[in-house]
């Protein structure tokens, strides 16, 4: 076992006084939704912000006193130094906002599994911890009074290996190794702050850290502490690993560590935000804090005064994603005081977590006890709004129209400031001013603001960002060099790969089965023939993670890797491992054509094309989750009609051979219909589109306020 870091503190680091500041600077989140706070660390010694992997806390450890003192004796880095710090202090300085009920007095509390607020805090795994960042930055910008709570998991998720015959490895490092931007939470007596949860027969302990991401505050809990057995101590091991046991340990520190943690920390909000069913026990503890409090109530009076509080998002349809565990797992896991002390029977305890009443075989799901529990319950775009009605139907027998289903929707959306390139931030600042973040949340001004900017000025902006793409992509390649070239990830000579010419489409997704990887590659030929085409070629980026114990996806990812034919494919076609927030940073921004190919209804939202569009990429996708809201026809592309056919295979032939359509002819004659200056202006007119039209419409600015009017306030 790796040693207790029950008194961790960051590696001591002395600076050379004039760059102080970036001490400070490092243990506050804000840094990096803003370039030029990025960019600061980045100049201390920008090979090794590489190398370090983005680690602020690695990179003021490491970076050679020489350099140091270098950049601290750089009037234009102090310079630049103290603008950015002064613009922290205001930010931090601004007085939180009262949104009605929402006060500083009586905040939201977040509840999340996972947080992928930066590569340099690896505690999440895919979109849902993406979506939970964006919303903690949005809540920043917004000053809305808001505290969140998580999982300091020590082993993060796994990292992705793909060996020579293209299979998936996983490996886990301990996420302290970097230096974390994280500080403990400490009382008033200088104690560190932990909470108790019974697990197993036994108290566990859990300990709390806190990470600032601009004006909020995250605590995340950890169980690896001394007073604990070495069974719990890895409770808060690794996310998303493990059997159903420890998941089910997992989320009762989440939710009942997380209600108790914010008794500690004094903070008595006025709203409990699950969201994800993960976090849903937190609804059994209130009523157990409330039954404490007044022993003689009953279970369903204390619900009363609970639902008010607590309201859940709901986030996929697909089976997997949404928790089940069987009756004994659960019971070994929960005591019978606890039960008790709910005042419920064990069946009684049993049927807060089934679907169907009348299936007593049925396991117990976390989201139909966060349905229960809550007061309002939602999806996260119109269309999962519509399908969670129909998937919940059978908790409400007495409602005969799926539509009186009490679940709404708010679609999700993206930090702009976080997922806009530096250099189409630079481009908005220079010619729609400082104000332009503000601007862009504005869907009556926004639009006129992009249609104002010159056809070559997005131009050579997107071709900037390309080049930088294909920079990583040759570079991560490279890396991975291992003298063979039996997969698309293994490279001898990387100088070919690729080119800023060609029209290049990133497909990076989690590989499961209804994400159909499998629609690209099933007409090789055709396929094929728009690869190698001398005049107008077409180059692919993939990027993506199995689950670890999904061998089916493990099994496409390999067939994808290992299609090895006398053609360009292997020059036109890469796969980069370990994709997360930084390789998606790179493909985002930098490719052409951004595709999704999910089984209709199955992509609940999807943010990744969100992101995309922001910096003028355009969709190509199957019109599901965001998509049927996003898409007006000149702002990206379509696979497909809104319905699915008699089967699934006449679906998916029907999807594929849209998909192969539209690509012949459409998107690759519109991208190669350049005037004499090699700018294609119909392509670069359907680049504005997405940008004017979609970013408003899906900043996560646009889906705090909704839930700030639609969900916390309408209590
Ligand atoms: C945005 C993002 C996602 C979510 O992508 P979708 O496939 O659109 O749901 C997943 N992983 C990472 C690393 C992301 O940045």
């Amino acid at each position: 076992m790796d040693q207790t870091f029950h008194s961790y503190q960051p590696p001591g680091i002395s600076l050379p006084e004039p760059i102080k500041d970036l001490e400070r600077l490092s243990k506050n989140f804000y840094w990096c939704w803003h370039p030029e706070g990025v960019q600061l660390f980045r100049d201390l010694d920008s090979m090794l912000w590489d190398r370090v992997e983005q680690h602020p806390q690695k990179m003021l450890s490491d970076t050679s006193e020489l350099l140091l003192w270098q950049n601290a004796s750089d009037p234009d880095y102090l310079k630049k130094l103290r603008a950015f710090a002064e613009k922290f202090d205001a930010y931090i300085a601004g007085k939180p906002k009262i949104y009605e009920q929402v006060s500083p007095e009586r905040p939201a509390a977040y509840f999340c599994a996972e947080y992928g607020v930066h590569t340099s805090l690896p505690i999440y795994s895919g979109g849902l911890g993406i979506l939970a960042g964006d919303h903690l930055k949005s809540a920043s910008d917004l000053n809305l009074p808001l505290v969140a709570i998580g999982l300091l998991y020590r082993y993060g998720y796994f990292r992705q290996d793909i060996s020579h015959d293209g299979w998936q490895e996983e490996h886990y490092t301990n996420i302290f190794t970097y230096g974390l931007a994280i500080e403990p939470v400490i009382d008033a007596n200088r104690e560190r702050v932990t909470v108790m949860v019974h697990i197993r027969g036994r108290e566990v302990y859990a300990q709390a850290w806190l990470a600032q991401i601009g004006r909020i505050p995250l605590y995340l809990l950890d169980t690896n502490i001394g007073q604990n057995a070495e069974v719990d101590r890895m409770i808060t091991g690794h996310l998303y690993g493990g059997d159903t046991e420890t998941r089910i340990v997992q989320e009762k520190v989440l939710g009942i560590g997380g209600v108790r943690l914010l008794r500690k920390l004094g903070v008595d909000p006025s709203v409990y935000h699950l969201n994800e069913g993960h976090a849903a026990f937190s609804t059994l503890e209130l009523v157990h804090e409330y039954l404490e409090e007044n022993p003689e109530q009953s279970f369903s009076d204390a619900v009363e005064a609970v639902r008010p509080k607590c309201v859940f998002t709901t986030h996929t349809p697909v089976a997997a994603g949404n928790d089940q565990f069987p009756p004994d797992d659960l019971f070994g896991c929960f005591s019978k005081e606890y039960i008790e002390s709910l005042k419920l029977s064990e069946n009684e305890f049993l049927a807060l977590g089934r679907a169907d009443l009348s299936n007593d075989k049925e396991y117990f799901g976390m989201t139909p006890l966060a349905i229960r529990m809550c007061r309002t319950s939602n999806g996260v775009s119109e269309k999962h709004g519509e399908v969670s009605r129909g998937l919940w139907q059978k908790m409400f027998p007495d409602l005969s129209d799926a539509g009186a289903v009490p679940i709404s929707h708010i679609t999700n959306g993206v930090h702009h400031p976080t997922w806009i390139a530096p250099s189409f931030q630079a481009l908005f600042e220079k010619n729609i001013g400082d104000e332009w973040q503000k601007i862009a949340r504005d869907k009556d001004r926004w639009p006129e603001a992009i249609w104002n900017l010159a056809d070559d000025d997005i131009w050579k902006t997107h071709i900037l960002l390309k080049n930088v793409l294909i920079a990583f992509i040759r570079e991560r390649t490279r890396r991975k060099d291992t003298g063979t070239i039996d997969t698309i990830n293994e490279r001898t000579d990387t100088r070919d790969l690729f080119s800023p010419e060609a029209l290049t489409i990133g497909f990076a997704r989690r590989v499961a089965q209804y994400k159909r990887w499998n629609l690209i590659v099933s007409d090789m030929d055709r396929l094929l023939k728009m690869v190698n085409d001398k005049e107008r070629p077409v180059q692919f980026v993939f990027a993506g993670k199995a689950h670890p114990q999904d061998n089916t996806a493990k099994k496409i990812l390999q067939d994808l890797m290992r299609i090895n034919h006398d053609s360009s494919w292997q020059d036109r076609a890469v796969f980069i491992e370990d994709y997360d927030q930084e390789v998606a940073r790179y493909l985002v921004q930098g490719v052409d054509v951004w595709m999704n190919l999910p089984r209709r209804p199955m992509e609940a939202s999807g943010t990744s094309g969100m992101k995309a569009a922001m910096n003028g990429v355009l969709n190509f996708s199957i019109l599901d989750g965001w998509w049927i809201e996003g898409f007006n026809g000149e702002n990206g592309f379509c696979i497909g009609t809104d319905h699915n056919e008699e089967t699934d295979e006449a679906t998916d032939a029907a999807d594929a051979a849209s998909l192969y359509e539209t690509l012949e002819n459409q998107i690759i004659p519109t991208f190669y219909k350049k005037d004499e200056r090699g700018v294609p202006h119909d392509w670069v007119a359907m680049m504005k589109n997405a940008i004017a039209s979609l970013t408003p419409q899906f900043t996560s600015d646009r889906m705090v306020n909704n839930y700030i009017r639609e969900i916390y306030n309408a209590g």
